[in-house]
């Protein structure tokens, strides 16, 4: 039997987080009060114009550049024409003739394998109003009409799901990171379409590619392309069906794909230059400024925390999960906590604390410098380790710095408060003091006991003893 693999291109759209939307100043929120957020231009009245806007336009230029794409000399739009009742003004504002970016890759992690996706191109688009449909109703939301959409368009460059699905994950990550979108899947805020198609050892396409339009979680997404492949499958080899290129939706009900139309019914979209919005120049300094303002990326602190820190795969994978979380770790590296010993406290102790009180870490009690104060005294034996974590969590429970805790509850440390103590102690028995260097040498357990009972029995006794030995020697 001929010996075939999935190949999938993916098409992913992402809501961009801004003010107000893009061709309006409608506002840009979710809301789950519907048609509050609504302009008139988004409503399509008569004589409206769009107004771009130039935030989502410097956004869109940011995820180009990460994308490595080229970025044209000017930001053009296009008309996309069609009708649906999710579609007031009858067309699409979106880019085509000149997409903001184009010819671009990302270097992806995929099961801690670093692969390449190659992009076709990245363009800046509007987002169409909510349809819902009810038993005997249909309602409209036009909340989401003109919400700014970017559209990420791979090549057919995945050869499973699980390197598409990652790809995806990656791309999140890095909309959260930059800030650009909360990417959140759950909102509604990624959708994609899933290109699947079969081809042999040669690279050949021997099946025609469907395209599963609007699938809206990661898990879907990838139920999609199993659900494909094995339908491509089946028809190829056992002839169940005809294949041909058609476009499908996603059912979550049966896990598997519906078709809606085939490429015969295709609706053609007459592109044409969107004449409402003049061509305008993109300047070299205005990218340089947005290229010079994208932090470091995922993937390159996780490598950062492998490569140099020698951190595990599994400790890295967890630091980098949200940017919050690994800036916190990146500023206790900073301060000059063990790269170890931080990565240890951050994966364990704290996002232990962080999940069980459902909180962020940045409004986290224990800053990385409060964490400081107890990993040094772990690395002076000043405390246990047992001791940090009581310490770790009174000081959560009671909101006090664990230095309150360290200085109450455990070894007196301070070499200049036990040699202040230490000299006021032999000034008082100067006559003890005589009788030791005369030879009376059991009287230096005697100045012991008088340090342990002024300090409740918390001096340490290893240095206690050292300072004692200096002081009476004198
Ligand atoms: P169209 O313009 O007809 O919608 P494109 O060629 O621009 O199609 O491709 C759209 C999406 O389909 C892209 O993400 C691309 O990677 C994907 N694609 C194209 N050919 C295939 C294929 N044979 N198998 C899987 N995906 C494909
Ligand atoms: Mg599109």
């Amino acid at each position: 039997m001929e010996n075939l693999h999935v190949v999938i291109g993916l098409e992913m759209h992402c809501e961009l987080k801004s003010n107000s939307k893009v061709f309006s100043d409608g506002r840009n929120a979710y809301s789950d009060t519907a048609n509050i957020n609504v302009s008139p231009v988004d409503m399509a009245f008569p004589g409206i114009l769009p107004v771009v806007n130039k935030y989502c336009v410097e956004e869109a230029i940011k995820m180009a550049s990460i994308l490595h794409c080229q970025i044209p000399d000017v930001m053009i739009f296009d008309r996309k024409n069609y009708y649906y009742p999710d579609l007031p003004k009858g067309y699409q504002i979106t880019q085509c003739s000149k997409p903001v970016g184009i010819n671009g890759y990302l270097e992806y992690d995929s099961g801690n394998k670093i692969k390449r996706a190659i992009i076709h191109d990245i363009h800046l688009e509007e987002d169409s109003a909510s349809l819902d449909h009810l038993n005997n109703t249909s309602i409209i939301d036009y909340n989401r009409a003109g919400v700014p959409l970017l559209e990420v368009v791979t090549e057919p460059c995945f050869n499973c799901a699980k390197d598409a699905v990652s790809f995806l994950e990656n791309m999140i990550k890095i909309y959260q990171y930059t800030n650009i979108s909360d990417a959140d899947t759950k909102r509604g805020q990624v959708r994609c379409d899933v290109n699947v198609s079969l081809a042999n050892e040669k690279g050949e396409y021997v099946t025609p590619r469907s395209e599963t339009k609007n699938v809206n979680s990661l898990g879907n997404i990838f139920a999609t392309i199993n659900y494909e492949e094995k339908r491509q499958r089946e028809a190829y080899f056992n002839h169940s069906e005809e294949l041909v290129q058609e476009t499908r939706r996603f059912d979550e009900d049966t896990q598997t794909t519906i078709r809606m139309r085939t490429k015969v019914d295709a609706i053609d979209y007459k592109y044409f230059i969107e004449p409402n919005i003049p061509p305008f120049k993109i300047e070299k300094e205005m990218v340089d400024k947005i290229v010079n303002d994208i932090p470091e990326l995922p993937l390159s602190r996780k490598q950062r925390y492998l490569n140099e820190y020698k951190l595990t795969e599994e400790d890295a994978n967890t630091l980098i999960k949200n940017k919050d979380l690994s800036d916190y770790y990146d500023e206790c590296i900073k301060i000059g906590i063990d790269k170890q010993i931080a990565s240890n406290w951050v994966t364990v102790n704290i996002l232990g604390e962080l999940n069980k009180s459902n909180i962020s870490i940045k409004d986290f009690y224990i800053t990385p410098n409060y964490l400081k104060q107890i990993t040094d005294n772990i690395l002076n034996n000043n405390i246990s380790s047992k001791q940090a974590k009581e310490i770790f969590a009174k000081s959560i429970l009671e909101n006090k710095e664990p230095n309150t805790y360290i200085k109450d509850n455990t070894q007196l440390s301070d070499e200049s408060y036990l040699r202040d103590l230490i000299v006021s102690i032999i000034n008082n028995n100067l006559a003890q003091k005589e009788a030791y260097l005369n030879g009376k040498t059991n009287l230096f357990d005697y100045f012991v006991g008088q340090v342990m009972k002024e300090t409740k029995g918390k001096a340490n006794p290893v240095i206690t003893k050292k300072l004692l030995r200096d002081l009476l020697n004198k």
